[in-house]
């Protein structure tokens, strides 16, 4: 009987799973491609429209990056510092990491991932178990042993080059990196994706046989970070900054100037001179290095770059046999660079009020096609943006999985142009009036410079084939 029971409701199930490929082909990959229908994106109809959103509870500090996440569904707050993200915001996550993979591969950096639940002996032998204080989330294991949630991994990483026994100087330089959640209590947790309690950073540590050739490594890996942001289209400053915590006497913070930064910065007007103003012992007004003029802006620390020297080589035993086959202490780097915090940065320096602007080449997608509205006279014309979008797909080998259609027909277009700003797609497609001309001309919209091209479906394509994806 209960075999029966169990066949039988194998069968159902099997009936279940082919009635939803039936679905789901039918539906949501309808066509000839496989077409990306808005209406079955989650979150549901994701825009809360006009609704006020973004302030949060207790009068929490808001920012732009903050609201404009929050009312696009970009993000959901789980609880203190901590997000659910959406989507599309995986999506722009992958595409950044992406790219970072891409630039650290240029260098020879090698990627590895190392554990978040680190015990508390292994902070005992930097001596930073005492020194993080409340910014460390502490736990217990069922033996009554501590832990903590990594909130970077310094530590960690130099333990598990120790453990490889001594590496050749042929070895070197040795550059591990990895993209993990990174946990800290923060005093302040606000401003969404900038200041969390749980984030993600891609952190790399370096090996180096001299202090020259680590400095040397410094400048590759500090390139390669100047390069990310390049390609980003993201105005950075590089300045001097304070090592704190970490340890070393040579450190660097990549900020991007805006507003709302939490940090202060100050610019020689005359030469190049950057520093973060706390590494200032006095108010100074003057330029240390030129007397020239200091001027102050805020700035997000969007990446930050250690030299450290031997501080854990030392702790942890890690070394390499250098020509003459002698042991001695791997000189070490480490490099920071905020992913989600990139994410909300970038959305902060390039959106406008209402509208989000991504850094073009993380944008989660990067074309959304409005549909015509149901009822309206460019109804007619469905088919002919319907296989516009499909061609997009088939052809421009790019735009693969990058086009999304607005079905939502009961919407006016205007409606749903306003939502596509909200998302930030770089392109917008429109069926506007003169669609019914002859030959049909599309609408194309630029979100970067505000443009509209006024196109044909040969138009449309060959435009849309040269936009540059990496
Ligand atoms: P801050 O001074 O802003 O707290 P930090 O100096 O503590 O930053 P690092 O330890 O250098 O930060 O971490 C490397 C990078 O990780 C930072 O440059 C930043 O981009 C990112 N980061 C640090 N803390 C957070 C956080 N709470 N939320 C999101 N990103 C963070
Ligand atoms: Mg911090």
């Amino acid at each position: 009987m209960e075999v029966a029971i169990h066949s039988h409701s194998g069968g159902l199930f099997k009936n279940l799973v082919c009635g939803f490929l039936y679905l789901h082909r039918s539906c949501f990959h309808h066509g000839r491609s496989k077409r990306l229908l808005f209406s079955r994106l989650f979150p549901p109809m994701n825009l809360h429209g006009d609704k006020e959103i973004g302030v949060g509870r207790s009068g929490e500090l808001t920012c732009k990056s903050q609201r404009l996440m929050l009312q696009a569904g970009l993000i959901q707050p789980a609880n203190t510092g901590c997000f659910h993200y959406m989507p599309y915001t995986v999506r722009a996550m992958e595409k950044l990491v992406q790219l970072i993979d891409e630039e650290m591969k240029l260098i020879g950096g090698q990627k590895v991932n190392m554990p978040t639940l680190t015990s508390a002996n292994l902070w005992k032998i930097s001596e930073r178990w005492d020194l993080l204080g409340k910014e460390l989330f502490r736990l217990k294991d069922r033996h009554n042993i501590d832990y903590c949630l990594s909130p970077t991994h310094e530590e960690a990483v130099t333990e598990l080059v120790a453990m490889q026994g001594n590496l050749s100087y042929k070895q070197l330089p040795l550059m591990l990196y990895q993209v993990t959640r990174k946990f800290r209590d923060e005093p302040k947790p606000r401003f969404g994706l900038l200041r969390g309690r749980e984030f993600y950073m891609k952190d790399m540590y370096t090996f180096d046989i001299s202090e020259k050739a680590a400095k040397e490594t410094y400048k590759l890996v500090s390139g390669a970070y100047g390069r990310v942001f390049d390609r980003l289209g993201l105005r950075f400053v590089k300045v001097q900054a304070d090592p704190g915590s970490i340890g070393g006497n040579l450190s660097h913070e990549f900020q991007l100037p805006a507003e709302i930064g939490e940090d202060r910065l100050l610019m020689c007007s005359d030469c190049h001179f950057a520093a973060n103003a706390e590494t200032m012992k006095t108010v100074e007004t003057n330029c240390p290095q030129c007397e020239g003029k200091l001027i102050e802006n805020r700035g997000i620390e969007v990446g930050h770059t250690f030299y450290l020297g031997t501080k854990y080589s030392q702790v942890f035993g890690a070394l390499h046999s250098n020509s003459e086959n002698k042991p001695i202490l791997s000189e070490m780097g480490c490099f920071g660079l905020g992913i989600t915090r990139i994410l909300a940065a970038g959305i902060e320096v390039l959106s406008t009020e209402t509208d989000i602007r991504w850094p073009r080449l993380v944008a989660p997608y990067q074309i959304c096609v409005i549909s015509p509205k149901k009822g309206s006279k460019e109804e007619v014309c469905m088919d002919l943006l319907e296989s516009l979008y499909d061609n997009l797909m088939d052809t421009v080998p790019q735009l693969q999985g990058e086009v999304v259609l607005d079905d939502r027909s009961h919407l006016t277009v205007g409606r749903r142009l306003k939502d596509a700003n909200r998302l930030g797609y770089p392109y917008v497609i429109i069926a506007g009036r003169r669609i019914l001309e002859d030959p049909a001309i599309f609408e194309v919209n630029s979100q970067n410079n505000g443009r509209t091209l006024f196109l044909t479906q040969e138009g449309v394509l060959d435009f849309l084939k040269n936009i540059q994806m990496a």
